[in-house]
């Protein structure tokens, strides 16, 4: 297994701006030791109070706002406005369940016949590991771990080598916010050692947010222990546009859906299902707004698109596109690298793609648009379903009734009509196949890591 470096690279110019010492051996039983006599306390305390550092976690994330946004800018290139959008998203996470919270722990009394009572309690069942990509810094962490700290586990928190600088404040606004100091640890840890964490029997569970690979690694090591799991793994989301769909007000957001983030979403649109005879005037529409994309330092407010996460992120997306076009498929703009240090690409439209290309397959994760052509509503959902993934997908109609019996066809965990890839901290996220198992955000995401304990009395 590879190491995991932890370091600030900015991928808007390829400058390492600082490094991070990672974990020794004695400070992965120090880590564990300290989350373990951390749950007895965390657990005794009350919802309310822990309800209330998760409310005041979240109005520090928003007297930070500008601080963590600039960070995230820095160290994985997201532009500044979707950054101050992602520290408001996590805030309203950690306030959703700091409001809610208290009351989906109240205890349920069923009436079942034959005892006094049955009492349905929710309980917190210890420490827990939390391993976290770049792409979300904030927010994939937020939605792990304030659902958790509010049901009283404590954690672990592995982010991504690239994302240390927002880990660490992460951890300090908790912390500030009340949360103790060892019922939330960032840990700068290797594939190794999250594999020994894991397995160490003082920890309950693993949460994962990543790649396939890592979520296969993580769960065979969970397996292997007997050790819960949930995983968020990639996607390939379809967006089926149907035939009475408004097209040009769809590909105004079909483009910005798709270039968000500079594509690195695990739920961004990856699939565009048109009708045959809308396919030109898509692949056209697509083109020209994403020629019209201001590509830039993802600090400058004017810049529409910024750079990957890395040179070597991009390096593998540029590959994707150029393997896809040498297996036959029509480029229609960009999929090149941007000459100079940074890690830019230019956003690129692929069609003709066919199921023998790796491209009709894999994920790409990055600002690229696969455009198919259909002749039927039931091939384009066939179409959307033949990928191995299932996290999201979206069906754009005028006529709601036809188009929600479509959505419902989709095999995926959220599936959206005239919208794509909303997330909200009240609505579940996500998939079925290999985008991975379990539900975070809402009442779900507090129904994963607990036990769900019977007290009967006769
Ligand atoms: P990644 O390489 O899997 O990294 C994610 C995290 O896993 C990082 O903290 C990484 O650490 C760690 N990691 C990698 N291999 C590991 C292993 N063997 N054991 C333990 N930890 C390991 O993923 P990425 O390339 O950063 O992120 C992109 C992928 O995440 C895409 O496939 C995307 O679709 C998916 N994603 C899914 C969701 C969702 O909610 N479903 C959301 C966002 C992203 P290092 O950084 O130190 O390597």
């Amino acid at each position: 297994r590879r190491m995991s470096t932890y370091a600030t690279t900015n991928p808007a110019t390829g400058e390492t701006l600082q490094t991070f010492e990672s974990l020794d051996d004695a400070g992965v039983e120090d880590a564990l030791a300290r989350a373990t006599a951390a749950f007895e306390g965390w657990r005794a305390a009350t919802p309310a109070e822990r309800a209330q550092a998760l409310a005041r976690t979240a109005d520090l994330y928003e007297e930070r706002a500008e601080e963590l946004a600039a960070t995230i800018t820095t160290e994985m290139g997201k532009r500044k406005k979707e950054a101050l959008g992602e520290v408001q998203l996590a805030a309203d996470i950690y306030r959703w369940y700091s409001e809610h919270g208290p009351a989906l722990l109240e205890p349920e009394s069923l009436d079942v016949p034959g005892a006094q009572e049955s009492l349905v309690e929710t309980e917190p069942i210890g420490p827990l590991v939390g391993v976290m990509p770049w792409n979300y810094p904030y927010y994939q962490v937020a939605r792990f771990v304030a659902p958790n700290l509010m049901v009283g586990n404590t954690i672990l928190l592995k982010h991504a080598g690239i994302c240390a600088a927002s880990a660490l404040l992460m951890e300090e606004l908790l912390h500030k916010g009340g949360v103790p100091v060892d019922a939330y640890i960032n840990v700068f840890a290797s594939t190794d050692q999250i594999a020994t964490m894991i397995a160490d029997p003082r920890v309950q569970g693993v949460s994962l947010t990543g790649s396939e690979a890592a979520g296969a690694s993580v769960a065979e090591t969970a397996g292997k222990n007997l050790k819960k799991a949930v995983l968020e793994l990639g996607g390939s989301d379809a967006f089926l546009v149907l035939g009475d769909a408004d097209v040009d007000s769809v590909l105004d957001i079909a483009a910005t859906a798709r270039l968000s983030n500079t594509g690195q979403a695990c739920n961004s649109p990856k699939r565009f299902i048109v009708p045959r005879d809308v396919h030109d005037r898509f692949v056209a529409g697509l083109t020209e707004r994403f020629e019209g994309s201001a590509l830039g330092d993802p600090a400058d407010e004017n810049v529409d698109v910024g750079p990957l996460s890395s040179v070597s992120a991009r390096d593998g997306v540029v590959e994707q596109v150029r393997k896809a076009v040498e297996q036959g498929a029509s480029l229609h703009t960009g999929g090149d690298a941007v000459d100079g240090d940074g890690a830019f690409m230019r956003p690129a439209v692929l069609s003709g793609i066919t199921p023998e290309m790796d491209a009709y397959s894999e994920e790409i994760f990055g600002p690229v648009a696969m455009v198919y052509p259909v002749d039927s509503v039931d091939e384009a959902v066939a179409l959307a379903n033949d990928t191995s993934f299932g996290l999201s997908g979206s069906v754009w109609s005028t006529d709601l009734d036809r188009a929600k019996e479509i959505a419902d066809r989709l095999e995926v965990g959220m599936a959206y009509v005239n919208e794509h890839g909303t997330t909200l901290p009240g609505l579940p996220f996500g998939g079925v196949k290999r985008s991975g198992f379990g539900r975070e955000l809402g009442k779900w995401g507090m129904g994963e890591f607990v036990n769900t304990r019977l007290r009967r009395t006769s």
